[in-house]
């Protein structure tokens, strides 16, 4: 690798500023590139969701050795923070320090990354040609950035899976684009205009999907006329609900309950079995269309549909992803939501997370392709180990290791991240705005799954 040049990093993410806080200590020089306005701009979108693992694994050990001489304190490492918080009181900070401050580029997108003067299929002095990162600033320029080595720490949260039970959008997906929120809207605080007395639908048995629903209910009941309806592609909701046999933990329960009590009462309406085909705009509002015939009017829709990694700035590397999670290939059998669930993941770092592009690293939520069960203290883990690695001492980029509190499961359900509400697994915030120590500490989602998501009956197809 050529060691005169920066190493770049797709993304101010948690994970990609934990990446140049590692970079730097390894004495490698970082340079971050950054498609939002500020750091932490995909969780800027969810500040009014409360993380479900506490402070002390969220926060990443270099980016903390660098904070710290600046007087900086950690909140308390057993609360929960809400995204915002993580944002305001972790990420901001490490962002604004001069020595990531000077090497952090804001509204700029990398569209591509590729090697000088080589694309794909040329393999001569491959692994020694510096990579060209081409970025898109704010403006529309475009420039061709040279560096020695790249970590994409881009996340998925702006490619969301589309409503289409197939994988692909459904048909009139795209034109119904003005009725369709954001994965997570912020229905009872900023967003509330948008819902408020209006038909909404939610699509997606997540706990995404979970969250909102119960924040609808809450702007139901200010805001009389909100109607409330909920497709899943499964023949029951029962593994959204959990309790009973099928539930790991009892904390999930509260959320679970609070759930079926709503449809239960008919504060929400469920339809199970209910695949999207096709969606229709008109005066009426939106016409939502399943594979079996059945027909949802509604004005908007909020897709709790999950996440994919955005692999279309990457045609021009070689790389090696799981044919079904797309994720690095050895990492997709330990993470496939079909068979998995997040707490027994083992600790990994460059070498399982490696290409046949050299020197080029998927990091983060992204690593994880479209896998939910993402967790920060495993990205920390990783973005040390691939320093490490970068910097050429693979003694301490092999001794990967992890601590998550044995208690840690995690969802396999396709709706997003693990992620999982306040209501499932935090006790009420106190009234300083902390909360008490969560006992067990969860790390996770607990499905009740063994099995993943094999272990869930899907409707079956419609002809
Ligand atoms: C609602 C929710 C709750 C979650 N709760 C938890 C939790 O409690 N505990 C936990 O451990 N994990 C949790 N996760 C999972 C995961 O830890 C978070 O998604 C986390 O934000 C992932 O960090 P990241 O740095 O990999 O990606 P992101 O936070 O998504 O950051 C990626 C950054 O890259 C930027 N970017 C994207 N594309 C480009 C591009 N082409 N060029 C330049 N920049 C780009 C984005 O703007 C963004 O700032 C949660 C996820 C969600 C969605």
């Amino acid at each position: 690798m050529e060691k005169h040049l920066p190493v770049a990093v797709i993304g101010a993410g948690p994970v990609g500023l934990a990446a140049a806080a590692h970079l730097l200590e390894r004495g490698l020089e970082p340079v971050i590139f950054e498609a939002g306005a500020s750091a932490g701009a995909a969780l800027e979108q969810w500040r009014h969701i409360r993380l479900f693992s506490p402070w002390r694994f969220n926060i990443d050990a270099a980016a903390v050795r660098l904070l710290e001489p600046t007087g900086w304190t950690s909140p308390r490492p057993t609360a929960l923070p809400y995204g915002g918080e993580l944002v305001d009181n972790y990420l901001t900070p490490l962002a604004e320090l001069p020595a990531i401050a000077s090497r952090l580029h804001t509204g700029a997108r990398v569209t591509a990354v590729t090697r000088a003067g080589l694309d794909k299929t040329h393999v001569r002095n491959r692994d020694a040609a510096p990579f060209v990162v081409r970025v898109e600033d704010v403006a529309g320029e475009v420039s061709d950035v040279a560096v020695s080595a790249v970590i994409d720490a881009s996340g998925t949260w702006s490619t969301r899976n589309p409503l289409g039970t197939s994988g692909l959008a459904a048909i009139g997906e795209e034109r119904a684009g003005a009725r369709i929120s954001s994965p997570l809207p912020d229905v009872t605080g900023q967003d509330r205009d948008a819902f408020a007395g209006q038909r909404v639908l939610v699509v997606g048995a997540g706990h995404s999907a979970a969250n909102t629903l119960i924040n609808l209910a809450q702007l139901a009941k200010e805001e009389p006329g909100t109607r409330i309806l909920w497709a899943i592609r499964g023949a029951s909701a029962e593994k959204v609900y959990g309790g009973g046999d099928a539930d790991g933990l009892p904390a999930r329960g509260q959320l679970g309950s609070r759930l079926r009590r709503l449809v239960d009462s008919g504060t929400i309406q469920l339809h199970t079995g209910f695949g999207i085909a096709s969606l229709a705009d008109s005066e009426r509002g939106l016409t939502v269309i399943s594979g079996d015939g059945r027909t949802l009017v509604t004005d908007v829709v909020v897709p709790c549909t999950g996440f994919r990694p955005d692999l279309g700035m990457l045609r021009e590397l070689r790389l090696n992803l799981d044919p079904a999670v797309e994720a690095p290939t050895e990492l997709g059998p330990l993470i496939d939501p079909e068979f998995h669930s997040c707490g027994t993941v083992p600790p990994h770092g460059a070498k399982v997370l490696a290409h046949p592009e050299k020197d080029f690293y998927i990091v983060g939520m992204k690593s994880y392709g479209r896998a939910p069960t993402f967790l920060l203290a495993t990205g920390y883990e990783q973005v040390r180990s691939v320093a490490a690695a970068l910097a050429g001492d693979q003694l301490a980029a092999d001794a990967v290791h992890l601590e998550l509190p044995e208690t840690g499961v995690c969802s396999s359900d396709a709706g997003t991240s693990c992620e999982v509400p306040a209501a499932a697994s935090a006790p009420e915030a106190e009234p300083n705005g902390c909360c008490p120590a969560p006992e067990p500490v969860l790390l996770g989602i607990p499905t009740g799954l063994a099995h993943g998501r094999s272990g869930v009956q899907l409707a079956p197809p419609s002809s």
